[in-house]
């Protein structure tokens, strides 16, 4: 099979599209023909260098595609279904496993990261990992899907507990997490204050649905924040931007409010004021991806066209050095994709 490897650490031109042996599927696997693969930035932090990443590689964690080869022990999947496959690897037997925990499993990781991805035309993958997609949604984008709309769905559902008639603020309306949240958090009744760095992305936000759009650029925004709900502050902040814009988010804080985090964009270290953590009764979260469950729960959503995966720009898997470039420079509103 065709696919895009990494032998070392580097820019993107480390990234060669080369001839490898096809998988082996094992008797419990399904044999995927990968179609599409989203980009993620967790794409560039691993090219670029993780700990827990062994040469060569391949990168991708959101992948669709067709079911080529269904093995012996597997029921209910079919030669020729069309689906999307979890971005999670997980041991699948352990206490968290057992209790559909999978994300904080001991040999949890995203698929592209600590184990293979799909940036290549063959994958093999446990029957639970796999989910038929409907006709109305094209391979493009559906690989748009799991990551990141796992990841906001277990930011706002499964950490911060989000109600209707709360007030929400999401960071960069532009990036795929932010995408997802907006939707989410209308879909669940919440008011929504999206960031966005320019006019366009704002206009965009908007049409997601966002009811308030900041310039993280030219405005404060935590200033903003104050004023668009008459200096009461948010009930949860979608954080994953880090050092750049974690003051302002806490700023952003009612009392009793709640900032998840999924990422570190802009750095890893950040300053918490104890006084106003423990005075304001503040919760910083962390969360990572999600469960298998809560992938059944937001794929349903997207499938009954109440969630929307929204791409940016597709590029041929062969052009996979220009599809990270493209990445870095931030430029794009919604998911950059490889069509294999
Ligand atoms: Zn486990």
């Amino acid at each position: 099979m065709k696919a895009a490897v990494m032998h070392e650490f580097g820019g993107p031109e480390v990234l060669t599209y080369e001839e490898l042996a096809d998988p082996q599927p094992r008797k419990d696997q399904v044999l995927v023909g990968v179609r599409a693969c989203a980009l993620n930035h967790l794409d560039l932090w691993v090219r670029k260098g993780l700990p827990g990443v062994n040469l060569p590689h391949i990168l991708g964690s959101d992948i669709s595609g067709e079911i080529v080869e269904v093995g012996e022990y597997v029921h209910g999947l079919k030669v020729g279904q069309r689906v999307v496959l979890a971005p999670l690897h997980f041991c699948g037997q352990c206490e968290q496993c057992a209790a559909g925990r999978q994300n904080l499993c001991r040999e949890f990781t995203v698929i592209g990261n600590g184990v293979d991805g799909g940036n290549c035309e063959l994958i093999a993958a446990r029957p639970m990992s796999v989910f038929p997609i409907p006709d109305a949604l094209d391979f493009v984008q559906a690989a748009s899907v799991p990551l990141v709309f796992l990841t906001a769905f277990h930011m706002l559902t499964g950490r911060a507990s989000v109600r209707p008639g709360q007030t929400v603020l999401v960071l960069g309306a532009n990036s795929g997490v932010g995408i997802a949240a907006i939707q989410m958090a209308k879909l669940f009744g919440a008011t929504v204050i999206a960031t966005a760095g320019d006019e366009r992305k704002a206009e965009r936000a908007k049409e997601l649905g966002a009811d308030f759009v900041v310039n993280h650029y030219r405005q404060k925004i935590g200033d903003e924040v104050r004023k668009i709900t008459n200096k009461a502050g948010v009930d949860i902040v979608i954080e994953h931007v880090g050092p750049a814009t974690w003051g302002e988010s806490v700023k952003s804080l009612k009392p009793g409010g709640v900032l998840v985090t999924c990422g570190a964009t802009t750095g890893p270290k950040v300053e918490i004021d104890l006084r106003f953590l423990f005075s304001r009764q503040l919760s910083f979260l962390g969360s990572y991806m999600g469960t298998l469950g809560e992938l059944h729960e937001v794929l349903k959503l997207v499938f009954s066209g109440k969630l929307m995966p929204v791409v940016d720009k597709v590029f041929p898997l062969s052009e996979v050095r220009a599809a990270h470039e493209y990445l870095e420079k931030s430029q794009m509103f919604g998911k950059v994709v490889l069509e294999v």
